[in-house]
């Protein structure tokens, strides 16, 4: 089945004439017809503009990823296709302009099936804070896929399409995967170009991507990495071959284990799982010393005090003057401001433009914000001191598996307290990723790999002598194989 193949493999089959990508990006979007309402997975669908585009490649399109359907989330701005972030706010703008991942990623060949559903401009742990509706997991459609690019994580699972991009600024790639039962990486802060990626926190956001495998991720990574002009925080570094690097060996690489995440919090079966895992890169022969992080309990406070700082001023540009949602009959223009921002904006969006307007206002500045980026340097250093010790740390995802979509919805800070394994990385920068490592009762648990920064590579190659290893990455959810 061609849902079921990789996608070097895919690749290779259409270079060698093998497949069509009419053929590919066909059995893709009949997958889509089949399941797409289920999950609730997309936003918008783009068949005819991807057949149209398939028939393209096969006319004479070469390219690393020649026929490769991807879905993008949508917050990556797509040129004449909506664009909505899951917002009401954006609900009725279609983008001038491809971002650059999107843009590089259709150059290098692939072909775009849909835009992924997400939390509103991607501020939240679970995929329900959706102007369109809270996307389902596949695993077990009454949870939540993890968010907040549960659309792409969700439509990866359930064989949508074989890679899908996201955005982590605190987790939301990683998270998402890990809950369902995907393999998603984040770069290196300045890794991957933010031109045409809606912003929420500048100082951390970080497109990466979801794949299958660490393999799949890797092709797809390469293609969206690297230098470009019109994103200042991008970073003049080279980007290796991902994929040619895989050597599946991890031999003599030292794994930390940093106590802190594995205190106090995580859900038993959870620890089980990672805790085998860690046992099989051992007998991969890894070493695996324990490590200490003494800063970590701080990244909750922090990263919600910098990222809502940062997304009140983000967000200030949508004033339903320029663009996007605009109230009916204002009769000034304050109640213009008011009320388009009041009934474009949803309410997780709403608290965090209050949270960062109070915790940047004068005389709670130096309290919080100054404050919250001492303690974001001091996490930094936690990551400096351990990377002196090992090459890789290891540490679950989330403290628990997926829970039923619901069960936090009425208490923003037990959402928050979600994320306290994947912060730390995020407001220090470095790369993170998570790989399919075990169920506990049906659901997935992922594995938490993070690397020195620009070490995006050892991340890659560590997953995949894991994934050589184990069979995990290949379950595919009941009712979606
Ligand atoms: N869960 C975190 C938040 O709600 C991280 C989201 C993200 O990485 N985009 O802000």
């Amino acid at each position: 089945m061609i849902h079921e193949r990789s996608i070097a493999d895919l690749i290779a089959a259409r270079a060698a004439g093998e497949l069509s990508a009419e053929a590919v990006v066909d059995a893709y979007l009949a997958r889509i017809d089949r399941h797409g309402d289920t999950l609730n997975a997309l936003i918008t669908r783009t068949p005819e503009a991807a057949r149209a585009r398939a028939a393209e490649i096969d006319g004479a399109l070469a390219g690393a990823l020649a026929g490769l359907p991807i879905i993008h989330k949508d917050i990556f701005c797509t040129q004449g296709v909506k664009t909505s972030c899951g917002s009401r706010m954006l609900d009725n703008f279609v983008a001038p302009y491809d971002a650059t991942v999107v843009e590089r990623l259709t150059t290098a060949g692939a072909v775009t099936l849909a835009k992924a559903n997400m939390d509103e401009f991607a501020m939240g742990s679970s995929n329900e804070n959706s102007f369109y509706g809270a996307v389902k997991n596949p695993w077990n459609t009454d949870y939540v896929p993890g968010g907040s690019s549960g659309g792409s994580a969700a439509a990866v699972a359930a064989g949508l399409a074989p890679a899908a991009t996201g955005t982590d600024t605190g987790g939301s790639i990683r998270q998402p995967a890990a809950l369902s039962g995907v393999t998603g990486i984040k770069p290196t802060y300045g890794r991957v170009s933010r031109y045409g990626m809606i912003a929420f926190a500048s100082s951390l956001d970080q497109g990466g991507c979801f794949a299958r495998s660490a393999e799949d991720c890797a092709h797809v990574l390469a293609a969206m990495a690297g230098f470009d002009g019109r994103d200042s925080t991008s970073v003049e570094a080279d980007v290796p071959d991902y994929a040619g690097q895989l050597t599946g060996d991890i031999t003599g690489l030292t794994i930390g284990l940093p106590r802190e995440y594995f205190a106090e919090g995580l859900e038993a079966g959870s620890r089980e799982a990672v805790m085998a895992a860690i046992d099989e890169m051992k007998a991969l022969g890894a070493n695996v010393v324990e490590i200490d992080m003494p800063h970590t309990d701080l990244a909750v406070s922090t990263y919600y005090v910098i990222a809502p700082a940062e997304a009140s001023s983000n967000l200030a540009r949508f004033d339903g003057v320029r663009y996007g949602y605009r109230c009916a009959d204002p009769v000034d223009l304050d109640d213009l401001y008011n009320r388009s921002r009041a009934e474009g904006f949803g309410p997780e969006v709403q608290r965090r433009i209050m949270i960062g307007a109070y915790v940047l206002s004068a005389g709670y500045y130096d309290a919080y914000y100054l404050k919250a980026q001492k303690t974001r340097r001091l996490i930094a250093g936690d990551f400096h001191a351990a990377f002196d010790q090992v090459d890789l740390i290891a540490a679950p995802v989330t403290q628990a598996p997926a829970f039923p979509i619901g069960e936090k919805a009425d208490d923003p800070v037990a959402m928050y307290l979600n994320d306290v394994y994947t912060l730390p990385a995020s407001l220090a920068g470095v790369p993170g990723m998570s790989v399919p490592a075990g169920f506990v009762d049906g659901l997935p648990v992922g594995l938490q790999l993070i690397a020195p920064w620009f070490e995006e590579g050892r991340l890659l190659n560590a997953g995949h002598a894991y994934q050589q290893a184990t069979s995990w990455h290949t379950r595919r959810p009941p009712g979606f194989e």
